[in-house]
């Protein structure tokens, strides 16, 4: 498979962007990554520390950077903003991240490259959008992390209930990253097996009970984290290396991530999640799976929630004009 000069810039030093550097850099599949915040004293502390465990790992360049760094980038990752605080939704971010996310698409844009944008600022899906206007790229391009942290936890919860590897559990959660996600049940399945016709043979739990439950654990697992550690980082820094790999590597890889809709799944221009196969210009094709009609009527009620959290950066733009 063909592999683009694999130069990543992230924006961002805080958690989350030092997270996924740490953990990126040591895959070995970038050659050079680059990392910029506002704050560059902060900047310039992480890239000494992160550059310390350079002897220990494949070759690869790690340092402060600038936004003439996106010019050559094969993908940017967009991390930087303000994060949620106990009790607090990642819709309620909107106004703060809103205009942080223009300003950064602003500079972005004064390099034009061939890169792929990766939004992960909260509220991700709107944001993804927000990112798409101020840039003016092809929506394949601007993509947002989405549900695949969301899916990687449905995928956990399953396997520690079911007692099976995770990685032989398909599943996906699709809709907004945030409260009205949704747990596509139907396009769910275990080593090939529906996961309703495996529970059936397997007879060990009440299954629809327990579905409800884990479903409900996998949406609120955000704030259980935030409540006891006052943020989340680790899942979402490799949940970004696995985007990641699909974009260097262009392995066409199917990831929830959060792409603009125009029709597929009857949903019209609104940012939000539902399979994707990611390759080396970001999304290659959304895949318009068949729902099951209850999950149907949520995703499009997740597309509504999503819509109502842009119409409100919509008018914070406007009154700010
Ligand atoms: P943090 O507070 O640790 O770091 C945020 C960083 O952004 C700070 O270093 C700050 O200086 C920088 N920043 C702010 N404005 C900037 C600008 N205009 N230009 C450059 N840098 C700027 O926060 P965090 O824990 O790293 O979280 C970052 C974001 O990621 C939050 O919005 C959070 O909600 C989100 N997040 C998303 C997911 C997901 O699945 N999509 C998961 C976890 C966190």
């Amino acid at each position: 498979m063909a592999c683009r000069n694999p130069k990543v810039v992230v924006i961002g030093a805080g958690s989350v962007g030092t997270t996924y550097v740490y953990a990126l850099l040591q895959t070995g599949m970038a050659e050079e990554i680059a990392l910029i915040d506002l704050d560059a004293v902060r900047v310039e502390g992480e890239i000494m520390d992160l550059s310390h465990g350079l002897p220990f790992i494949p070759p690869v360049s790690v340092k402060a950077g600038a936004y003439e760094d996106c010019a050559d980038a094969a993908l940017i990752v967009i991390t930087a903003g303000a994060k949620q605080q106990s009790g607090q939704s990642r819709a309620d971010l909107i106004r703060k991240n809103a205009k942080i996310v223009r300003a950064i698409c602003t500079q972005i844009a004064q390099h034009p490259s061939d890169a792929v944008v990766l939004m992960v600022t909260n509220p991700v899906d709107t944001l993804t959008q927000v990112a798409i206007e101020c840039l003016g790229w092809p929506r394949h391009r601007v993509i947002g992390s989405g549900t695949v942290l969301d899916s990687a936890r449905f995928k956990f919860m399953l396997s520690r209930h079911c007692g099976i590897d995770a990685r032989n559990i398909h599943a996906y959660v699709i809709g907004e990253h945030g409260d009205s996600e949704v747990a596509a049940w139907s396009l769910s399945h275990i080593a090939g097996v529906s996961i309703e016709d495996y529970c059936r043979v397997c007879k060990v739990c009440d299954y629809k009970k327990h579905h409800r439950q884990i479903a409900e654990q996998v949406r609120d697992s955000a704030y259980h984290i935030i409540d006891y550690k006052g943020s989340t980082y680790y899942g979402i820094g490799l949940s970004l290396v696995r985007i990641t790999g699909a974009i260097l590597r262009n392995e066409n890889s199917v990831l929830t991530v959060s792409s603009l809709l125009r029709g597929e799944y009857g949903i019209h221009d609104v940012c939000l999640s539902v399979p994707c196969i990611v390759g080396e210009n970001g999304v290659v094709r959304i895949i318009d799976a068949q729902l099951a009609p209850q999950e149907k009527e949520a995703l499009s009620r997740s597309s509504q929630a999503i819509a109502a959290t842009l119409a409100t950066a919509r008018q914070e733009q406007s009154s700010n004009l």
